[in-house]
Parts: C-alpha cells; sequence; structure tokens
C-alpha cells in the first residue's frame, strides 16, 4: 500500500523551499510503526508495512508524481538571531489528504542533505529518532498538540557524532510544519508580499476562523500566541522541558515540534535544565512560559508589516495582541494546576496552596508525577496517614500541606471517589522518562526494537494503569536522577 501525496511545492512561495529528493540508504529495515498516526493518513497497519512504503519512508523510492522539498527558515537560536536556517536534515514529501478532510504533510527526518544542511550530514541517529518517536506520541497521549510519529525505519549506514552510530529516519506528520522562523526569515529577508502570501495560506489552511475575523491577521496572530500560552502551560503541568526553544523550533500551529534534548521532569527541580549545552539555563523548566512570550514577540515582530501601514501602529497592534499572552497563559495554568489537585470550584488561595506544594516537592526532589499521582488516593475525611507521604523526603512539611489540602477539598465538599478518578485522568501515571528511553534505545541498539513499540503502546494511554507496564511507571533509581541530554542528534 502506498500513499497519495499532494505536492506542497504548489502552494508555498517558491523562494520558500529548494526540491531536493532524500538520498537512499542501504538494507533499510523496520525499526517501529504506529498503527494510531498510520490511522490518520488511513493505512490500514496491517497491511501497510510493505516493501513499497518501506522504500518510500527510507527515502529510497519516490512515487512518480512525487516533489520531495525542503524549506527555508531562519531563527533565533538562544536569543540570538541566527541567520540563515532550514530544513538540513527533513524533506517533506507531500501532503496526504484522508477522508475525513484531514491534510497530514509527511515528513522525513534524517533523510539526507538539503541545500540547508550547513555542512551537516543531513542524517539523524537512532537514538534521537526512538527519542522523538516516542516522546511525540507520548504527547499526544497525554492530550498536548504535538506533531505525530508513523514509523522508524533503520539502516547501518555509519553516522558520526560523538562515535559512530546507525542512522534512521523518522517519518513526521503534522499538519503544517511552519515555524516561527518561516516568518522571520521573510521579513529578515524584505520580501513583505512574500510574508503575506505565507500567512494567507497559513489562516486559509488552519485558521478558518480568522479569516472570517474583521482584521484577519491581527485574529490569526492572537490565535497563534494564545495556542503558544496554551502549550506552554500544558508543558509546566506535566513537568516537560522542550530544551531547544529557539523560534525556529516553535510551530504556527502551536505543536510541540523537534524533539532534541527534551526531559520529563522526574524528582522536581524547579530550575531544572535537560540540554547539556544551555550553560546559563535559557530554556530551565522556570524559564519555559516566559520564553513563549518572548519568542511570540519575535514571531509578532516579524508580521508587523501585516498588521498596519505604518511601523508605529503596528507595533501599537502587536502590543495588544503580545499582551494577551500573560493572561491565557496565567488562566490555562492555573486551571491545570486546580485540575491535577482535583478541585472544581476556584478559591483565591489556590494559586498558594499550590505553589506550597510544588515548593515542597522541589525541596525534597519529589518525583513530579508520581507525587501528583499519588494525591488522588488521599482520603480528605480522616487524618489517617496516605500512601504518598512516605516518597516525600519532608514528612512534616508534608502532614501540614496535606491538612490545608484536605480542608480545601472540604471547602468545596468534594467527594473521595469521585475526585480520585477525576485526578487520574489529567495526572498521568505513565510518561517518557528518559531512563525508560536510554533502555529502549540500548535495546534496539542490540537488536531488540520491539520495545520500542511495546513502550509507544502504553505511553498512548498514559492515565490508564495497564497490565504488565507497571516497569514503565518506576521512577530512575536514586542517583540517576535526570541527565541532561547532547544536543548531538
Ligand atoms: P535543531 O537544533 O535540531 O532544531 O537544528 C537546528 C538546525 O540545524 C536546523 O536547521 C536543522 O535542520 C539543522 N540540523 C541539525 N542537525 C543536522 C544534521 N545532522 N544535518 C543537517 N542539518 C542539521
Ligand atoms: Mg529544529
Amino acid at each position: 500500500m502506498s500513499l497519495f501525496l499532494r505536492d506542497l511545492a504548489a502552494e508555498l512561495p517558491a523562494a520558500l523551499f529548494t526540491r531536493v529528493p532524500p538520498t537512499p540508504v542501504p538494507e533499510p529495515g523496520w525499526l517501529a510503526f504506529n498503527p494510531d498516526a498510520a490511522a490518520l493518513l488511513r493505512l490500514d497497519s496491517e497491511q501497510a508495512q510493505t516493501p513499497e512504503l518501506l522504500a518510500l519512508l527510507a527515502g529510497n523510492a519516490l512515487p512518480a508524481a512525487a516533489s520531495p522539498i525542503a524549506t527555508v527558515y531562519g531563527g533565533h537560536q538562544f536569543g540570538i538571531w541566527a541567520g540563515q536556517l532550514g530544513d538540513g536534515r527533513a524533506i517533506l514529501l507531500g501532503s496526504v489528504q484522508n477522508a475525513g478532510g484531514e491534510s497530514w504533510e509527511v515528513q522525513l527526518k534524517g533523510a539526507g542533505p538539503t541545500p540547508y544542511s550547513r555542512h551537516a550530514d543531513g542524517r539523524a541517529v537512532l537514538r534521537s529518532s526512538i527519542r522523538e518517536y516516542l516522546c511525540s506520541e507520548a504527547m499526544h497521549g497525554l492530550g498536548i498538540p504535538t506533531t505525530r510519529a508513523l514509523a522508524i525505519v533503520g539502516s547501518p549506514l555509519a553516522v558520526r557524532r560523538e562515535s559512530i552510530e546507525s542512522a534512521a529516519i523518522l517519518t513526521r506528520l503534522a499538519p503544517s510544519h511552519i515555524r516561527f522562523g518561516h516568518f522571520e526569515w521573510l521579513d529578515y529577508t524584505e520580501r513583505p508580499e512574500l510574508l503575506r502570501q505565507l500567512a494567507d495560506l497559513v489562516i486559509s489552511q488552519h485558521f478558518a476562523a480568522s479569516k472570517t475575523a474583521a482584521s484577519p491577521y491581527a485574529a490569526w496572530l492572537t490565535e497563534v500566541v494564545q495556542r503558544t500560552a496554551r502549550l506552554m502551560a500544558a508543558w509546566q503541568c506535566v513537568g516537560f522541558c522542550h530544551g531547544v526553544m529557539n523560534t525556529d523550533n516553535f510551530s504556527i500551529l502551536g505543536l510541540t515540534i523537534d524533539y532534541g534534548p527534551f526531559g520529563f521532569i522526574d524528582g522536581f527541580d524547579a530550575g531544572h535544565i535537560c540540554n547539556h549545552s544551555d550553560d546559563a539555563g535559557r530554556y530551565a523548566y522556570d524559564q519555559q512560559p516566559q520564553v513563549g512570550h518572548w519568542n511570540c514577540g519575535r514571531l509578532l515582530s516579524a508580521c508587523l508589516p501585516l498588521l498596519a501601514e505604518s511601523h508605529e501602529a503596528g507595533v501599537e497592534i502587536a502590543t495588544s495582541i503580545l499582551d494577551s499572552y500573560a493572561p491565557t497563559y496565567a488562566a490555562t495554568a492555573i486551571a491545570g494546576w486546580r485540575a491535577k489537585l482535583g478541585l472544581v470550584t476556584a478559591q483565591d488561595e489556590d494559586s498558594t496552596l499550590i505553589n506550597r506544594w510544588l515548593t515542597l516537592l522541589h525541596r525534597t526532589r519529589g518525583d513530579f508525577t508520581l507525587s501528583f499521582r499519588r494525591l488522588s488516593t488521599l482520603n480528605s475525611e480522616s487524618d489517617a496517614a496516605d500512601e504518598g507521604r512516605d516518597y516525600i523526603a519532608d514528612p512534616v512539611s508534608y502532614d501540614a500541606w496535606i491538612d490545608d489540602y484536605r480542608a480545601r477539598l472540604r471547602a468545596e465538599a468534594s467527594i473521595d471517589a469521585e475526585r480520585a478518578p477525576r485526578m487520574n485522568a489529567v495526572n498521568p501515571l505513565y510518561l517518557l522518562r528518559n531512563h525508560h528511553a536510554q533502555w529502549v534505545i540500548e535495546q534496539a541498539e542490540a537488536g531488540a526494537p520491539e520495545h520500542i513499540e511495546r513502550l509507544r503502546r502504553v505511553l498512548a494511554t498514559p492515565f490508564t494503569e495497564q497490565a504488565e507496564a507497571a516497569m514503565w511507571a518506576e521512577p530512575p533509581p536514586p542517583g540517576l536522577d535526570a541527565p541532561a541530554v547532547s544536543c548531538s542528534s
């Protein structure tokens, strides 16, 4: 079974891409295939894993009509304008329109060099492909907007990083892979007519509601800013650190994109830095909300010509759009934290209660995920010691906080039997912990790739306790906490 790929080159401004075919790899083989993502393309997973599809997703054979492209963008990396970047190792094959009318772009990551590879090899290693495959599907399972992962194709092709590793090609899916950086590049190169063309394309394909607004560009940018704010709140509530929040890694659709040295926090550290190269902690966990704001500022700055004739009037409109970030973030975050505590009403003191809990977890390095999950078992009626107490290194502070939490639950006449399932529906039991990803990578490198799919299936429904999945809920053994991950991928 193959895919009918619609040509993206026909839609994008020509200055934004170069036609470039993937570079074939030797001896491609399936390492993972995700039936959930296959369903998005209406591929029947039973019949999908044909030699024909393998060759397509390896970059070894293309349908006659395909016209693969790599796009150019710019971006601010670690706060500094980086100039021209682009799809250095990602090649867009085209898009697939499914029977439900949805359109999904199909992109091969690690498919060989493009004009934007900047002397790098255009490849991705198996290790980083497994991490992206698992994490994008974990995010989707958590209900957080993200690009999706269809498959990993492996090849014995040697790739040089710190050491020699084997190559892999990840098939990534998204309704659009357009980034903030695409707009920044067109602004930087002073092509306002192309900027407008790209904005029109994105609005007409993905922001139908903005199209009919009185000021479509302002409505669209407001929606992007608010989606970004909501995405940052969602990351905070699951303890996700992206690691490389450069503007070229920010999706115009508000998706989590470009999984590199990311990490979910194990023992909670509000200042956790997951990227080995981020010495200053620019992208530390507690910085993420304000980085999202700063990045929206860069997008708005690039889009000023769309907002008004004069620069001054554009700045005024952009400023008011950016002003919607903070209240959107605050409202989404507080709602998220309240839900994690099982609260249904809103009280002014809730943010204090939540902050005290996070401070306790931070001070004791309590496991972020399991500490929230265990709160669902608390008996709010009696003072009996509860399950979670044994896991917090400062039981006295824990008891003091739990007293106040119980009082807060009673204040809204919370019923434990109803609260527990409500909390378990927002506090995951499973997420992609670094040490589990590492174990799966080692197994795959040793010739046992089946654990990739095994873990993906668990991560697809992270809120439901699953048979024979206990190991995937386990935090790292003491001492193995939260290694920073290298950027090289
Ligand atoms: P990243 O930090 O992974 O988002 O990558 C930043 C830029 O470097 C993007 O333009 C990538 O396409 C490019 N890039 C990263 N790794 C490679 C590689 N192995 N070959 C070519 N380009 C790469
Ligand atoms: Mg990137």
